[in-house]
């Protein structure tokens, strides 16, 4: 992907905000201009077309909005997001001079409206900032960029906003981590920011998930708020006041490494080779596993037993979950670890008795 700076992410991570969705001029200047004299937002979001899950909800005030979000624009210098989701959408953003367009969860994960965005925008130099989409599908939310930047789209930013799981769950949408932190491996000149507000759907967690998203060096937060969060007319458990916002942004830890510091990188480059000699060991070591797996794999094969032997499967799992809880290890890690690991170990097996069967 060919992609440019985008200036408002030069000096360090950034605060996108303002209303879920814009329902009265009043509401939306109001709370825009309370977020501007706080002087810790960087962008004015509000949603003018707004994609509910279910029909009956309010659906955004329209075109109608592009007019006050222009007046937010002229009375706080801000510039203004607002979502897109189709060429209507993006011939009236472009026409009130909006300065960053974003796809909703709900529009990337549909390849035909996230193409019409794309040639919608052909020719135009604009910043688009594309939410990930709302099943936990990389590759989707990839695809997305690469359909704007074929459109010669370079100024591209993802917003984590996490992703839809069904049945209980504390957060709205499921943050999994490891997908925006693979879009960051993989595409590290693209900047990311997290939306808290869609993750938690609540006001109590934003202020964790926000210092999660940094501690994961994250380039920015998208965070709802609103004049009168109570009585907002979309998303009102997330939303949060102005002033509650700058409570939550004080609160917040900056991580800025002091560079003139020697120590600093001396001491990382150290730990650093810890791990590094750790995880060169560990890989030894599963690899001598494997080995003693073949060896298995070979006697049963010798003797008629089958490769899976549940009761001692289960064994293993018990003693190892037990032996892992006083070592510190989280169960959800120790079970995804053993887990894997039989599994490689089943293939190895399997090889072997294959490789025998053939001979
Ligand atoms: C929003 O930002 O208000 C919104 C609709 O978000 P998402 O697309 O993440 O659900
Ligand atoms: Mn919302």
């Amino acid at each position: 992907m060919k992609l440019s700076p985008i200036d408002i992410f030069e000096d360090g991570p950034i605060v996108v905000s303002g209303p879920c969705s814009a329902e009265t001029e009043e509401q939306v200047l109001s709370t825009s201009e309370l977020l501007a004299k706080t002087g810790k937002v960087d962008v004015i979001r509000a949603g003018i077309w707004k994609p509910r899950t279910r029909p009956g909800s309010f659906e955004g005030v329209g075109t109608v909005g592009l007019e006050w979000m222009q007046k937010v624009r002229k009375k706080t210098g801000l510039p203004i997001a607002i979502e897109v989701a189709n060429f209507n959408h993006v011939f009236n953003a472009l026409k009130y001079q909006v300065d960053i367009l974003w796809i909703g969860a709900r529009t990337t994960v549909n390849p035909f409206a996230v193409q019409e965005i794309a040639d919608a925008l052909k020719g135009v130099d604009a910043t688009v900032f594309v939410k990930n989409p709302i099943n936990p599908d990389l590759e989707l939310w990839v695809g997305a960029f690469e359909r704007l930047n074929t459109a010669g789209i370079t100024k591209l930013a993802a917003v984590h906003r996490g992703f839809a799981s069904y049945g209980k769950s504390k957060f709205r949408n499921e943050p999994q981590w490891q997908i925006p932190i693979e879009l960051k491996r993989r595409f590290p000149e693209l900047p990311i920011i997290c939306d808290p507000s869609h993750i938690c759907g609540n006001r109590e967690c934003l202020q964790q998930i926000s210092q999660r998203a940094l501690d994961l060096d994250f380039d920015g937060l998208m965070i709802e708020s609103h004049i009168d969060p109570d009585e907002a007319w979309s998303d009102k458990n997330q939303q949060i006041t102005p002033s509650r916002l700058v409570e939550l942004i004080n609160d917040l830890v900056f991580r800025h490494p002091d560079p003139e510091d020697p120590d600093v990188t001396h001491n990382i480059e150290s730990l650093r080779n810890e791990i590094n000699s750790i995880d060169d060991e560990l890989l030894q070591m599963l690899s001598n596993r494997m080995k003693v797996a073949e060896k298995i794999g070979a006697f049963k094969k010798k003797n008629g037993i089958t490769i899976l032997q549940t009761d001692r499967w289960n064994d293993i799992i018990e003693k190892t979950l037990a032996v892992g809880k006083t070592l510190g290890l989280s169960e959800i890690f120790l079970e995804r670890f053993l887990k894997s690991v039989h599994q490689e170990s089943i293939n190895h097996q399997n090889d072997v008795m294959n490789r025998e069967t053939s001979k």
